[in-house]
C-alpha cells in the first residue's frame, strides 16, 4: 500500500482543503467539524464521485481517531483521487485541540436519529432543529391545504403545532384532505388531524381548537404562535387573519386554490404588503365560489399546502427567501408556475398605519366595510 500523508488537525483543513468525514451516522450525530460533508466509509465508492468529480481536488479525510480515515485515503487514491490525505488523531484530537466543532446540543439520541437528514442538511443542522422543536405553528383549517402543511411540519419536528376547526370529517373530504381518513368520518377534524400527527411524530404537542375563528377568540388562540398557516376556504377568516397579523405582529403564510389553480405568498406584518394591499375587498359573494361550489383537484391543496409547510420551515429557521413581496401562482393544468412582484400599498387600510392596526371585527361574507 502507498503510504498514506496524515496531517494534523488545524482550522487550516477546514478553509483550504476538503475536510471529509468517514465516520457512520451515529458518530456523527454525536458531535462533528462545521461544514464538513459525511460519506461514511462504506459509501466512498459510491458517493465521493458524486460529491467531487475534480480529481485534483485537495482531500483529507477524518474519523474518531484516525485509522478508518487513513482507509478511506488509500482508497480515494486508488478511485483516482491525486492529493487525499487522513487527519491525524481525528475528531478526539481536533477537539482535544480546542478547535471549532458543531454538538449535537439539546438533541435527545431518538431525535438525533429522527431528524438525522435535517442534522446534516447544510443550513439547518443540530441548532436549526432545535429551533423548529422549539417553534409554535398555528394552522388555521385542517382541510385539504391544512393536511399536508400538518403532516410536513409534524414530520419536520415543529414542536407545538396549533389546529382550528370547528369542522367534522365528512366522506366528501377524503378526495384531498390526507390527514383524515375513513375511520374518522363524522369525528371532529381537530380530534382526526391529533391523532395522525402524534403516530407520526410524538415530539409534536398538538393544542386543538375545535371552534370557529372569530374576532372574540382570535387573540385568545392565536397569541404565541410564532407563524400561522391560513389554510382557510372563506374570505372572512382570512381578512380576519389579516387583522391579527397586523396586532400580534406574526407572519402568515397564505394560500388559497380554486378548481384546477392556486396561489401562495407570506405576509410579514409591516416588513411586506399584508393580504388587504393586494386584495383590499373580496371578489362579490356570488363570484366567490368556495371549495364546495366551485369543484377542486384533490391533489391541488396537496400541492399548494406542501409549499406552504416549505414556507413556514423556512420562516421558523430564517432560511432562504421566502414569498415576502412574491404571489407565487399555480395552474395544474398547464403544469406552470408564475410569480408576481407585490409591494406594500401606502393607502392600506389594513397596514398603513403601524401604530393603530386593525380592530378585529368579525367580516359578514362580503368583507365590506359596513
Ligand atoms: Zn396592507
Amino acid at each position: 500500500m502507498v503510504a498514506i500523508r496524515q496531517v494534523p488537525p488545524s482550522s487550516r483543513l477546514r478553509e483550504e482543503t476538503l475536510l471529509i468525514d468517514v465516520r457512520e451516522t451515529g458518530e456523527r450525530l454525536a458531535g462533528h467539524i462545521e461544514g464538513t460533508p459525511h460519506i461514511p466509509v462504506g459509501r466512498l465508492q459510491d458517493d465521493l464521485p458524486a460529491l467531487i468529480s475534480d480529481l485534483d481536488t485537495e482531500l483529507v479525510f477524518y474519523c474518531a481517531t484516525g485509522s478508518r480515515s487513513k482507509v478511506a485515503a488509500a482508497f480515494a487514491t486508488a478511485m483516482g483521487y491525486t492529493d487525499t490525505a487522513s487527519m491525524d488523531g481525528g475528531f478526539e484530537r481536533w477537539r482535544n485541540e480546542g478547535l471549532d466543532w458543531v454538538s449535537p446540543g439539546q438533541l435527545t439520541d431518538e431525535q438525533a436519529m429522527r431528524y438525522a437528514r435535517h442534522i446534516t442538511l447544510p443550513g439547518v443542522g443540530a441548532r436549526g432543529q432545535e429551533r423548529l422543536l422549539s417553534a409554535r405553528v398555528a394552522i388555521v383549517g385542517a382541510g385539504g391545504l391544512g393536511s399536508p402543511v400538518a403532516l410536513y411540519i409534524a414530520a419536520a419536528g415543529i414542536g407545538t403545532v396549533g389546529i382550528i376547526d370547528d369542522d367534522r370529517v365528512d366522506s366528501t373530504n377524503l378526495q384531498r384532505q390526507v390527514i383524515h381518513s375513513l375511520d374518522h368520518v363524522g369525528q371532529s377534524k381537530t380530534d382526526s388531524a391529533r391523532e395522525r400527527i402524534s403516530a407520526l411524530n410524538p415530539d409534536v404537542k398538538v393544542e386543538l381548537y375545535p371552534e370557529k375563528l372569530d374576532a372574540a377568540n382570535a387573540f385568545r388562540i392565536l397569541s404565541g404562535y410564532d407563524v400561522m398557516v391560513d389554510a382557510t376556504d372563506n374570505f372572512p377568516t382570512r381578512y380576519l387573519l389579516n387583522d391579527v397579523s397586523l396586532n400580534l405582529r406574526i407572519p402568515v403564510v397564505h394560500a388559497s386554490i380554486y378548481r384546477f389553480e392556486g396561489q401562495v405568498s407570506v405576509f410579514d406584518p409591516y416588513q411586506g404588503p399584508c393580504y388587504r394591499c393586494l386584495f383590499p375587498l373580496p371578489p362579490p359573494p356570488e363570484i366567490a365560489a368556495s371549495c364546495d361550489a366551485g369543484g377542486v383537484l384533490g391533489v391541488l391543496p396537496g400541492v399548494m399546502g406542501t409549499i406552504q409547510a416549505t414556507e413556514a420551515l423556512k420562516v421558523v429557521l430564517g432560511l432562504g427567501e421566502t414569498l415576502v413581496g412574491r404571489i407565487l401562482l399555480y395552474d395544474a393544468l398547464a403544469q406552470r408556475t408564475s410569480e408576481l412582484r407585490v409591494a406594500r400599498n401606502p393607502e392600506c387600510p389594513a397596514c398603513s398605519d403601524e401604530q393603530n392596526p386593525p380592530e378585529l371585527i368579525d367580516y359578514d361574507p362580503s368583507c365590506r366595510p359596513a
